[in-house]
């Protein structure tokens, strides 16, 4: 069987990676702050019949990411699978960024997948394979006003991700990033509910006038598609894709 360690897995793109992933038949390591998260955990193990662990660790600290890394290793022997998913957003103009939120934003978005992929590291390269996913985001292609740290942390993301794609590729390692457009989880539609305040028109129009203006096709990004994008990298027939930012936005990026 084989093992994925799925960040921010309690809620939104995660959860639905983790669920496909379990589907898949892989044991899982759920994780993230959503107080329901052992619940979950408990009832993807029981509907998929595999091994589902949960951690509550916090991503703003090195050590707890470390500490969840290690959990998994010691309760599954084999880690084959990270995905780094869990993220935060603000939306606000330079000026007013709050200094605490740019600094967890870079915490939990960006430096977080470094440190977890630093912890993984020597299992997968003992075991000579791994599948390091970064869920970016369209925003690691392309920027937005109002959202300096969010696109800085993105971006971040793309060199990471081709960094260790280096480092990784004698080790049968590979790390690639998947750079989705809108999905309506929490995430956004704490944005679209933000930018109804300081724009000060209803959420309806939130979504048609701003969110999706770049996004060509004008629906949302289903997690699920995110989700067989992810399988598909961590199959055997990913194994030559590594060091890549798959766009899976609508169009966005052609632009
Ligand atoms: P979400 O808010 O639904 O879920 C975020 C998850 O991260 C939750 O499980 C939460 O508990 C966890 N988390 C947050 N802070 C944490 C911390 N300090 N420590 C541990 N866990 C923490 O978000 P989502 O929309 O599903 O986003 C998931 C990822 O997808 C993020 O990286 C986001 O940037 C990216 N993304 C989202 C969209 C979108 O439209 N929703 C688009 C592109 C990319």
């Amino acid at each position: 069987m084989k093992h994925a360690i799925i960040t921010g897995s309690t809620s939104g793109i995660g959860l639905g990676l983790a669920r496909q992933f379990a589907q898949a038949g892989y044991g899982l390591m759920l994780h993230g702050l959503d107080p329901e998260g052992p619940a979950l955990a408990q009832s993807l193990a029981q509907e998929y019949a595999v091994p589902v662990h949960f951690s509550d660790a916090n991503l703003m600290h090195p050590e707890a990411i470390s500490t969840l890394i290690d959990e998994a290793h010691q309760a599954f022997g084999s880690i084959e699978v990270l995905i780094n998913n869990a993220g935060i957003q603000h939306v606000a103009p330079v000026e007013a960024f709050p200094a605490a939120k740019w600094e967890a934003i870079l915490s939990i978005n960006l430096s977080a997948a470094f440190y977890a992929s630093q912890a993984v590291w020597p299992h997968m390269k003992q075991a000579a394979f791994g599948r390091i996913i970064n869920i970016s985001s369209a925003h690691g292609l392309r920027a937005s006003a109002f959202k300096s740290a969010y696109v800085t942390a993105k971006h971040g993301i793309t060199g990471l991700t081709k960094a260790l794609a280096l480092e990784g590729a004698p080790h049968g390692i590979t790390v690639n990033a998947i750079c989705p457009g809108y999905v309506k989880t929490p995430l956004v539609e704490g944005q679209i509910r933000d930018q109804a305040l300081s724009h000060k028109i209803s959420e309806a129009e939130v979504v048609e006038k701003i969110m999706l203006v770049k996004q060509p096709i004008k629906s949302f990004i289903p997690v699920a598609d995110i989700a067989a994008l992810a399988l598909f990298l961590a199959s055997d027939a990913g194994k030559t894709m590594t060091g890549a930012s798959l766009p899976i936005e609508g169009g966005w990026t052609a632009q």
